[in-house]
């Protein structure tokens, strides 16, 4: 028994010797030392032995398991270590190499069309101001002259919350009621920018989500004359200094008088094409006087002060500019399109 487990530790540690792989050396601690593995079939069998030897074969068999799994961790070991050394040589990174260029990014057509907006008037003291998306009823609706019930309501369908009387603003007219409030007795010169939802189907000139800027100017001596020359300034700063533009009566529950804002049409120059639908003209923004109502509801005497507001759509600004046909492409994210601004 003695002879066999000392032929049993030189034939496993040659063994051991020529293994190659992992796999292998696995292989041969299954063999050797797992449960079924020659060792522990010795182990076993000690049990059968006669009572006087059983002491010194099972002593010399623990002591040749010890010495087996003794050579099998160091083994083990050298494997891992070669295999570090491979990864080290096989993986090394070249400090000296160029790394990967960066590309830059840019602004969104939307964002970059609202900052020019933005310097346009400011140049004429208006101030940037933002105010809420999410809105009350009460703001979005009702003190801009529009209660529940209005027809004119049928014009702003909009997203509401599971709050009664809180929804996503139709447009950013809520703004005035808020800087209203917020600025009197002041005198206001205002733009009050952001993002505006409506409920309503994705064509190719509407969006269920876009951007306005709403414009705001409120004083004491503020008249119809200083919103056409504001406007008349902006689209010919906007689109060129020989712009013509038209002021058509309009209707807006929270302006008296409203007026649609029209330039002649920078594709035809005014001849008639698809985008004018042959009239010459183009619709760039509504505005109006601001309602004595409105004026009250913000706080402001309507016998004492005036003002004029405005919106307009920068998605609609930058389709003119840029000869965009469908408004679509701003929020669908296509880089083709995007890359475009760059
Ligand atoms: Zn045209």
């Amino acid at each position: 028994m003695l002879e066999q487990l000392h032929q049993l530790k030189e034939r496993a540690l040659s063994e051991l010797q020529g293994l190659s792989s992992v796999d292998a050396l696995e292989k041969w601690r299954v063999a050797y030392l797992g449960r079924k593995g020659a060792l522990t079939n010795i182990l076993r069998s000690v049990g059968q032995l006669p009572v006087q030897e059983r002491p010194t074969v099972g002593q010399e068999a623990n002591l040749v398991k010890l010495a087996l799994k003794q050579a099998y961790n160091e083994k083990a070991e050298a494997f891992k270590r070669e295999e570090t050394l491979r990864l080290l040589e096989q993986e090394h990174i070249d400090v000296t190499l160029p790394g990967r260029p960066v590309q830059p990014g840019y602004l969104h057509v939307s964002t970059q069309t609202l900052r020019e907006i933005y310097a346009i008037f400011a140049q004429m003291g208006f101030q940037v101001l933002e105010t809420p998306e999410v809105e009350t009823d009460v703001n979005n609706f009702q003190l801009l002259n529009i209660p529940p019930y209005h027809p004119a309501r049928d014009m702003w369908s909009t997203f509401y919350t599971t709050h009664e009387g809180v929804l996503l603003r139709t447009h950013t007219s809520p703004g005035q009621i808020r800087a209203m409030r917020m600025y009197c007795p002041e005198t206001i010169r205002l733009l009050l920018p952001g993002k505006c939802y409506r409920y309503e189907a994705v064509t190719a000139r509407s969006e269920s989500m876009f951007y306005q800027v709403e414009g705001l100017a409120v004083g004491k001596h503020v008249t119809m004359g200083d919103l056409k020359g504001v406007l008349i300034s902006f689209a010919r700063q906007m689109f060129g200094a020989d712009r013509r533009v038209r002021f058509r009566c309009s209707y807006f529950p929270f302006t008296e008088p409203s007026v649609e804002v029209d330039m002649d049409c920078i594709i035809c120059g005014g001849e008639g094409c698809r985008v004018c639908k042959h009239t010459g003209w183009v619709e760039i923004l509504g505005a109006g006087m601001v309602h004595p109502q409105v004026l009250r509801n913000g706080g402001y005497d309507p016998t004492v002060y005036t003002g004029f507001a405005f919106g307009l759509g920068p998605e609609r600004i930058a389709m003119l500019k840029y000869r965009i046909d469908d408004i679509r492409y701003f929020f669908g994210n296509d880089l083709r399109f995007l890359h475009q601004f760059a």
